[in-house]
C-alpha cells in the first residue's frame, strides 16, 4: 500500500507487461465486432501481414489468445513427440520454466547448465551446444530450445551463433527460440537465422496488454508438425494457418487486442524497426551507466550480452533487493521487477522497453536512486547524473537513430 494518495501516473518499470500507450488503449476500446463478418477479415489480414515484418519472416505467424506460456506449449506440442530429447539451456528462470513444461509434456529435456559458479549471469554458449550436438551422432536430440532475451536476468543470447553451431555440427535438430521479451525491442531475424519456431507475446516490446501469444513457424517446423506425436487440439497450427489465409480464426479471437495489435504495428513500423532497436540500445546503455555510477553490479556478466530491454541490478550482500523495491513502490508509486527463482532478493530489474523515452528512463532511475538511498544503500556516485551525461553526450546523441 502506498504511504499517500498518489497523484500522476503509476510508473510501470517492470520488464513486461510494459506501459500501454494511450493510442493503443483507445484502439482496444473500440466496439467488439463479429469475428465472422467482413470487417474482421480485413483486420485479421492486416495484423497477420504486419506481425511477419516484426519477426522478419515470410512464413506464417500464429496469433493465439493466450499468454506467452501458451505459445511455449504450442511450439513444443506442434513439433515434437513423447519421449523426444530436447536440448535446453539454463540462462535463468524462464529457461527453467520452459524446461519444466517440456518435462510435463512428456519430453526428455537435457539442460545445459549456466557456466561458472555465479549462475544465471551468462548468455547461451553456442560452443557448448555445438559440442553436445557433435556428440549426438545418432541424432537423438530433436530440438534445441533457447531463450533469446532472458527476462529474469537481463541477458541476451546470440541466436545467429546458435544457428551456426547447429549447422557446424551438421545436426538436423529444430531450433526453437523464446523471444517473448525480445520481439520489437531487439533485432530479431526469424528467417535469416533459420529459426524453426519463434515464441513471443504481446505484453513487452509490442506495448500491448498481456493476452496474445505468438508462434512464427518455418516450413521445416510445419513439416515436423505433420508427424509430431504430442497431443494437441487448441494449439494445433493446421486449421489456424488455413483459416488465417482469409483473415479468420477457427475459434473466437481476442478482437480488441487485435485492434491494439494493429495500432502497435502502425506505431512500430512508422518509427522503423531499426530505430526502435537503436532506442532500446541507447536507453539500456544509459541505465547501465547509472548502475555503474552507483557502484552496484549488473546481473549480466557478459559485456556482449547486455539486454536492451531490462537491466538486472544486484544489491550489496546485506541488502534484500525486495526491500528496495518495496520502498520505491511505497514512496514513489513505481513498480520494479523482482528477482525470480535463484536470484530472489539478490537483485531487482529495471525495465526500459516499449513505450519508453529519455525522460521515462530518467524518472525511473531517479526513483531507483532515491529508493536505494532511503533503504540505506551507500552509493558511490549519482547514477542519475551519469545517465544524463551519456544521453546528452555526442555518443548518446548520435545513437538516437539507427
Ligand atoms: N519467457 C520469457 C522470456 C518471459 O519473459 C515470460 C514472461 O515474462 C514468459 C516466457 C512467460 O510468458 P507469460 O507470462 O506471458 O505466460
Amino acid at each position: 500500500k502506498l504511504d499517500f494518495h498518489p497523484a500522476g501516473r503509476h510508473f510501470l518499470q517492470i520488464p513486461g507487461p510494459s506501459p500501454v500507450p494511450d493510442r493503443i488503449l483507445r484502439a482496444i476500446s473500440y466496439p467488439t465486432i463479429d469475428h465472422r463478418g467482413p470487417e474482421f477479415g480485413a483486420l485479421g489480414l492486416k495484423v497477420l501481414a504486419g506481425i511477419k515484418k516484426v519477426f522478419k519472416t515470410q512464413h506464417p505467424v500464429i496469433i493465439y489468445p493466450s499468454s506467452g506460456t501458451g505459445a511455449w506449449e504450442a511450439a513444443l506440442s506442434n513439433t515434437l513427440s513423447s519421449g523426444d530429447i530436447v536440448l535446453m539451456y539454463e540462462t535463468g528462470h524462464f529457461a527453467t520454466l520452459w524446461k519444466k513444461m517440456a518435462e510435463k509434456l512428456g519430453l526428455k529435456p537435457e539442460f545445459l547448465g549456466s557456466p561458472g559458479s555465479d549462475g544465471w549471469r551468462h548468455a547461451v554458449s553456442a560452443q557448448r551446444i555445438e559440442e553436445r550436438l557433435r556428440a549426438d551422432s545418432g541424432h537423438a536430440i530433436k530440438a534445441v530450445c533457447v531463450v533469446h532475451n532472458e527476462t529474469s536476468t537481463g541477458v541476451t543470447s546470440n541466436i545467429a551463433a546458435v544457428r551456426r553451431a547447429i549447422d557446424a555440427a551438421n545436426h538436423p535438430a529444430l531450433l526453437l527460440v523464446d523471444t517473448i521479451s525480445g520481439l520489437a525491442s531487439i533485432d530479431y531475424r526469424h528467417d535469416e537465422w533459420g529459426v524453426d519456431v519463434t515464441v513471443s507475446g504481446s505484453q513487452k516490446g509490442l506495448m500491448l496488454p498481456p493476452g496474445i501469444g505468438l508462434n512464427a513457424v518455418s516450413p521445416k517446423a510445419i513439416e515436423a508438425s505433420k508427424t509430431a506425436g504430442l497431443r494437441r487440439s487448441f494449439w494445433d497450427w493446421t486449421e489456424i494457418i488455413e483459416m488465417n489465409k482469409t483473415g479468420y480464426w477457427p475459434y473466437t479471437p481476442n478482437t480488441n487486442l487485435l485492434y491494439g495489435l494493429s495500432e502497435a504495428l502502425d506505431m512500430i513500423l512508422d518509427e522503423g524497426l531499426e530505430n526502435v532497436f537503436a532506442r532500446h540500445q541507447r536507453l539500456a546503455h544509459a541505465c547501465r551507466e547509472a548502475v555503474r555510477a552507483w557502484g552496484l553490479e549488473i546481473q549480466c556478466a557478459d559485456t556482449d550480452a547486455y539486454s536492451p530491454v531490462l537491466t538486472g541490478v544486484m544489491t550489496p550482500e546485506n541488502m534484500d533487493a525486495d526491500v528496495v523495491r518495496k520502498t520505491v513502490y511505497e514512496r514513489f508509486n513505481m513498480s520494479l521487477g523482482t528477482g525470480l527463482g535463484k536470484v530472489k532478493g539478490r537483485m531487482f530489474r529495471i525495465g526500459h522497453l516499449g513505450d519508453c523515452n529519455d525522460l521515462t528512463l530518467m524518472a525511473a532511475l531517479a526513483g531507483c536512486e532515491m529508493g536505494l538511498r532511503l533503504s540505506g544503500v551507500r552509493l558511490a556516485a549519482s547514477g542519475v547524473t551519469a545517465a544524463m551525461d551519456y544521453l546528452v553526450s555526442p555518443a548518446g546523441s548520435s545513437a538516437l537513430k539507427a
